[in-house]
């Protein structure tokens, strides 16, 4: 019987906006092509910030990607193909449904290197979504920081300024026509109003 080493596992990217997760993920795919292995890369539809078939970091780095609107959708295009990639990435996985957990560990048995990257905190300051489960079952965990745009301090919330105000702790995740904008902010100078 032949004797070699296993791969598979999970490991996980996560941080506040600005941080440079997606340039991150960015970087590990591309050096997987150049090892010659192959990756595919998924982002939720919701995420068309710069283009439909890419990922793309803010500062224009690229890789194609498949868009999807559920997890379902990955898992069909995975199990299509004859056999199982190197690796398999998440961008934005805040906005995956919880079947996500299922794929990341199914693939990571069958030994498939997982990559998920994504917002470990909403505007609120509140664990994003499915992204702490992702977290406790991973068995790598990289939380990149970005600056605090008030103190120069590292960055781990995402500020979210509605009209040019802090938002509301109880605004919807997605506004639509608001004018809002996001900075990256410390502990100290993230604000969030709630009602006493
Ligand atoms: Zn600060």
């Amino acid at each position: 019987m032949e004797l070699r080493s296993r791969s598979g596992w999970i490991e996980v990217i996560c941080g506040s906006m600005f941080a440079g997760k997606t340039e991150e993920l960015i970087r590990r795919i591309k050096r997987i092509n150049y090892a010659n292995k192959e990756a595919l890369v998924f982002k939720p539809v919701i995420d068309n910030r710069y283009s439909d078939d890419e990922v793309v970091s803010h500062s224009m780095q690229k890789i194609s990607s498949y868009p999807v609107n559920n997890t379902k959708e990955a898992r069909e295009i995975i199990e299509k193909r004859n056999k199982l990639p190197y690796a398999v990435a998440f961008d934005e996985a805040q906005f995956f449904d919880s079947e996500l957990i299922r794929l990341a560990e199914d693939l990571a048995n069958k030994g498939v290197r997982v990559i998920i990257a994504g917002l470990d905190l909403d505007f609120r300051g509140e664990p994003f979504g499915i992204m702490p489960e992702l977290l406790a079952r991973a068995e790598y965990i990289t939380k990149l920081h970005a600056i605090c745009q008030i103190c120069g301090e590292p960055a781990t919330r995402t500020q979210r300024i509605i009209d040019g105000k802090p938002a509301h702790y109880n605004d919807p995740t997605i506004l639509v026509s608001a004018s809002e904008k996001y900075e990256a902010r410390c502990r100290h100078h993230h604000e969030v109003i709630k009602d006493e």
